[in-house]
């Protein structure tokens, strides 16, 4: 069944990217696994490849690419089995609040960075006290002459070591509607009183540099706000459908990663398993969960096609998240029993699959979240 018109273009993209991972990515993952962060220079690579912010058009820099070349790179990046260098995060979730909200100004000095792999880039919303509920953070943000001064600080915030750019929500405290009185402001390493080198210890993607960012007496140009002041809550609100949809197909990804490695398994291991994969106990399994995969996978590339007609895909991305993240750790879960003891060996990196898997069920609006938008779609 074909719902996406990928091109020989894209087909070619793929086979690059795939080269890639194979050749510069996988080898190095456990080392990048145990320093807890991957060197920016594998960033830079990435970007002198044309493989970052594959959609900024090329009068900023970018490759000038569509959509699909997103979801190819999303796609075979969970092939990798890691999460450290969170391409998708900068190219397709943070870098377009640049490239739709940002001025002319920012968009030709920031874009260029982003896409070549110079400039890292991070979102910071969520807080000590202020998760789910963006509009109750505290940060804040007040203007002083051509200056805005920020205070506070943010937490769990993914490429917080690594980044060189960082686009923070902080409220304006004159301003009593929090829904009016968030805007966003783009912040560069370096600038005094921006600190961001305490990295989190967690419980899976190990070498994502997740981290701590504190903010105090942070001086930063007016002209550095992301599009127009006090509009921040509505812009996190108009990017999270494809912020929501990137994380569908990720998940979407490992699913199908993780049964094509286990099916493969079973077909060719036949010394290591013994006669277990003529049990009808084990052929349902695979073929119930096989089930589920191509089910979620017809519903991703229709929302991923109408994400690319501008439909609104907002409640269907909320499903398609809150799904795919469960099926994604439901499936690596049920694949790891099949092995017994190995399963849970750490040689296994469907182990590291499993820990990784934990947190999407978390970050871009948790599964409780994304039912109550469900619920309330249905006037409940
Ligand atoms: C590895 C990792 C990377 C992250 N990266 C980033 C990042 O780059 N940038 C960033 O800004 N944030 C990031 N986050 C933070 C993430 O977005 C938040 O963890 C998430 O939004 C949930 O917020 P919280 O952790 O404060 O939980 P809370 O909002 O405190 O929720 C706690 C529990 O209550 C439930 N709950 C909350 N509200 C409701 C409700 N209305 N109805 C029903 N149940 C509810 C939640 O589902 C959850 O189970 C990251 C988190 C992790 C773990």
């Amino acid at each position: 069944m074909t719902i996406l018109n990928y091109t020989e273009d894209h087909h070619r993209f793929r086979e690059r990217f795939e080269k890639f991972c194979k050749e510069e990515l996988t080898p190095f993952v456990d080392q990048w696994e145990a320093e807890h962060i991957v060197p920016k220079s594998k960033w830079k690579q990435m970007g002198e490849n044309g493989f970052l912010c594959t959609e900024v058009p090329k009068e900023y820099g970018g490759p000038g690419g569509d959509f699909l070349h997103s979801v190819i790179i999303a796609e075979e990046l969970v092939k990798t089995e890691h999460m450290g260098i969170m391409a998708p995060l900068h190219s397709d979730i943070v870098v377009p609040y640049i490239s739709t909200f940002g001025s002319e100004e920012i968009k030709h000095k920031y874009l260029p960075g982003c896409a070549s792999g110079d400039c890292i880039s991070a979102i910071a919303m969520t807080e000590p006290g202020a998760g789910s509920d963006v509009a109750s953070m505290e940060m804040t943000a007040v203007e002083d002459g051509d200056d805005v001064v920020i205070n506070g600080s943010k937490t769990f915030i993914s490429n917080g070591v690594n980044c060189d750019i960082v686009i923070v929500a902080a409220k304006d405290p004159s301003i009593s509607n929090p829904h009016k009185a968030i805007s966003l402001y783009l912040i560069e390493d370096g600038t005094k009183g921006f600190e961001h080198d305490k990295k989190l210890e967690k419980m899976g993607m190990h070498s994502q540099d997740t981290a701590e960012l504190f903010f105090t007496d942070c001086r930063i140009p007016k002209s550095n706000i992301i599009g127009e002041k006090g509009n921040g809550f509505i812009q996190l609100m108009q990017k999270l459908q494809q912020e929501r949809l990137v994380c569908s197909i990720q998940a979407i990804a490992g699913v199908e990663h993780v049964l094509e490695k286990t099916v493969n398994y079973f077909r060719n291991s036949d010394a290591a398993v013994g006669s277990i994969k003529a049990e009808q106990a084990v052929q349902f399994e695979l073929a119930e969960m096989t089930a589920e995969s191509r089910i979620l996978r017809a519903f991703i590339d229709q929302l991923i096609l109408g994400h690319m007609n501008k439909e609104n895909v907002i409640i269907e991305t909320s499903i398609a998240k809150y799904r795919t993240s469960e099926a994604l750790n439901s499936i690596i879960n049920r694949c790891l029993g099949f092995s017994g003891d190995y399963g849970l060996s750490e040689k296994n990196t469907l182990v590291r699959m499993a820990r990784d898997a934990r947190v999407q069920t978390i970050y871009a609006g948790t599964n409780e979240v994304m039912k109550s938008i469900i619920a309330k779609s249905l006037g409940l």
